[in-house]
């Protein structure tokens, strides 16, 4: 196992340089977004010149992220920084158009809590036991003594929430909880941030769920649901490709359901497959790897070339060989 930059001498690389940009994977989720501007806002506290970058910007449901005006979308030409930092991203590419935005960086950061990164970078922290990048950089902030504002805390919460489902998923330990206390007791406002987070959703959202549950079908054996979205459905129902973003754990809370699959047709010959466990025998990180992808072993996630139909079908073969590996099948679910 290879060993982790100490977090003291990644803050102490933040104390000392001066030029950064900081970045995250496309399709930001909050885990992404929360951690690019905690980020930027520190460096901005300890006086550095600093550039936030996602490939879409912020998306509008995330601008009640406060500072969230920080993030822009890469610049069209190349620019020089002292450090790059890159946050919750499973592989370098995935930060999408911030890359060939970077002409030249001193220092690569690799922050991050997947399993399957690489390790790409000069200075990586990757600790797979945290459930959300946001609290590693909560560790980071605390560890290095680096300025803390009311502003970096919601963000880490927005962070740490999101990823973990609300504080549901393995992976939530006493250490999440702890950290949780600790940004309440820096200003954060629980309610009011669920409230913005979990209870306002365009209604578009819910039409795309109503017409998700019209695709949904079982497969090995009941254990798993898959739901599908075509660019027709898409186009009519007029959703944004962030419209979908947790409307697969609707099917993941099915009783007897082990796997939850999401397909997606993005019209350029490939499909985005989301899936969801909840049995951790059954690794949908290693399901996406056969395909490309990656993730987390309960929430995986990759881009298969083909038409939905096809994909769906490779796909749902893959889970089901899962399912039914002698360890799983073993054990009788569906009641
Ligand atoms: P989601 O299903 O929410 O898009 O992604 C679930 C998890 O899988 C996330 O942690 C995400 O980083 C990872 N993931 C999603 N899509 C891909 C992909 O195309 N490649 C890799 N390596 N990881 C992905
Ligand atoms: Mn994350």
């Amino acid at each position: 196992m290879p060993t982790n930059t100490p977090l003291e001498k990644i803050a102490d690389v933040l104390q000392t340089r001066q030029r950064f940009v900081v970045m995250s994977h496309v399709r930001p989720d909050g885990d992404a977004l929360g951690c690019t501007i905690a980020m930027a806002l520190c460096l901005k506290a300890l006086g550095k010149d600093v550039t936030a970058w996602n490939e879409e910007g912020v998306l509008e449901k995330f601008r009640y992220l406060p500072g969230n005006e920080i993030v822009t979308t890469p610049a069209d030409e190349a620019q020089e920084f002292d450090v790059a930092i890159v946050l919750d991203t499973s592989v370098q590419d995935r930060v999408g158009k911030c890359l060939p935005a970077v002409k030249h960086a001193g220092i690569w950061i690799n922050i991050d809590h997947h399993i399957t990164n690489p390790r790409f970078g000069d200075l990586v922290h990757i600790d797979s036991t945290a459930p959300a990048t946001g609290q590693i950089l909560y560790e980071l902030f605390r560890a290095g003594g680096l300025p803390f504002t009311y502003e970096m805390a919601d963000n880490l919460f927005v962070a740490i929430s999101t990823d973990t489902g609300s504080f549901q998923y393995s992976g939530t330990t006493a250490k999440t909880y702890e950290i949780a206390a600790e940004l309440i007791k820096a200003g954060v406002n629980v309610a009011e941030l669920s409230r913005k987070m979990y209870e306002n959703y365009p209604r578009r959202r819910l039409e795309l769920l109503r017409a998700l549950l019209n695709t949904l079908q079982f497969s090995s054996d009941d254990r798993c649901g898959s739901v599908s979205l075509s660019q027709a459905t898409a186009a009519e129902l007029g959703v944004l490709p962030e419209d979908n973003e947790g409307l697969i754990d609707h099917i993941r809370a099915i009783q007897g359901v082990q796997v939850a699959a999401f397909f997606e047709e993005l019209g350029d010959g490939k499909v985005r497959v989301s899936l969801r466990s909840k049995d951790e025998r059954v690794d949908v990180s290693k399901v996406c790897g056969l395909f490309g992808g990656g993730g987390h072993m309960l929430a995986a996630g990759a881009r298969i070339k083909g038409s939905l139909a096809e994909v769906q079908e490779r796909v749902v073969a893959a889970i089901d060989a899962a399912i039914n590996a002698p360890a799983v099948a073993k054990e009788l679910v569906p009641a």
